[in-house]
């Protein structure tokens, strides 16, 4: 059961809401979030009166969430949520591609990205400065210094930008550094210490999935951000692991209308670290959109083939151009705007 406040209730209703779940034998959670307060009441709910509850000052409503996510899950919100990053839309009608090269580099590098980001007519803009890589010997992302460099390439072209978090120690700093977007990788997904942290904040989370995680499992997780009160999150499916070997992970694309079943939230795909070749990205990209996912985390570099990381999979400024492209006539077919 979810008790959601109205906007800007005082904290008495709030603490007058908390200690009647507790005398109902609930126990009850508070997720505080920009504009209003949700409480998750967990425990057993058979014997609740719900009208008691909506009948306390400062409650908007009383929702019964019978899964075990409350905050995150569809019941509790039945309208789609839109995050908004810096005034850019993520969820509800308009579908935004999020691009740009696996890591940061040179300071070149991101003004050509972001020109060529700017260019293909994308909002967002991504790129790695700390990257987890399988290998400790392989190149793990220029650090700091490249947070200062995708901030001010994506400013000078008015471009929110998104950036992967792996430790809990940096989180201030990306706080500091402006990210507008946090980002959690794949093999971070449960990594429950570092989604309470970002929970704590009200800064964006794109939650990707674990490469071999079920939906309800990362549905949880987003619960862990959610139950700190940060209720802006967009679920992200970039290929699970699977006997296959002719691509880097396979796509499942199922997950995005049950996800869309499941929760209230906006689900991307990344076609990128899922096919892991540039020639798979626009058919998958394809498939993403046409599925019903509300939008894409694409890597893209000004020259691919000198990528410090996943050259491979990077489309080419032109590439991306033509992806839009394609992908506008199909948001069009759908009753979606790009
Ligand atoms: C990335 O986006 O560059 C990345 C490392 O992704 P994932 O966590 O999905 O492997
Ligand atoms: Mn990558």
């Amino acid at each position: 059961m979810i008790i959601i406040m109205k906007t800007n209730a005082p904290d008495e209703q709030i603490h007058a809401v908390e200690e009647k779940l507790k005398a109902m034998g609930l126990q009850p959670h508070l997720s505080r979030g920009v504009e209003r307060t949700v409480i998750g009441a967990i425990g057993d709910e058979r014997q609740v009166d719900q009208e008691s509850l909506e009948a306390l000052h400062g409650v908007e409503r009383v929702v019964r969430v019978m899964k075990p996510y409350k905050f995150v899950a569809r019941e509790s919100h039945g309208a789609d949520s839109v995050i908004n990053v810096g005034g850019i839309p993520i969820g509800g009608r308009t579908i935004q591609i999020i691009a740009g090269p696996c890591s940061v580099e040179t300071p070149e590098q991101m003004e050509s990205a972001a020109a060529g980001v700017a260019a293909a007519g994308c909002r967002l803009m991504r790129g790695g400065a700390f990257k987890p890589r399988t290998s400790p010997y392989a190149f793990q992302g220029v650090g700091v210094e490249g947070l200062v460099m995708l901030k001010d390439a994506a400013a000078r072209h008015g471009l929110p930008i998104v950036t992967e978090l792996m430790d809990v120690r940096m989180l201030d700093t990306f706080l500091q550094y402006g990210v507008d977007v946090i980002q959690i990788g794949t093999r971070n997904m449960q990594n429950f210490d570092l989604l309470k942290e970002v929970g704590r904040t009200h800064t964006p989370v794109i939650l990707k999935r674990g490469m071999s995680a079920t939906i309800s499992e990362w549905l949880m997780a987003a619960e862990y951000v959610a139950a700190g009160g940060n209720h802006n999150i967009i679920f992200c499916e970039r290929g699970v692991r699977s006997f296959e070997d002719a691509y880097r992970n396979m796509l499942d694309v199922t997950a995005v209308p049950v996800l869309k079943r499941e929760t209230h939230l906006p689900v991307v795909i990344d076609p990128s670290h899922a096919g892991g070749k540039a020639w798979m990205v626009p058919a998958l990209s394809r498939a993403a959109i046409a599925a019903g996912a509300d939008g894409l985390l694409v890597e893209m570099h000004p020259r691919p083939e000198e990528a410090w990381s996943d050259a491979d999979q990077a489309l080419s400024p032109q590439e991306l151009i033509d992806l839009m492209a394609q992908l506008r006539g199909i948001a069009g077919v759908i009753g979606r705007a790009l």
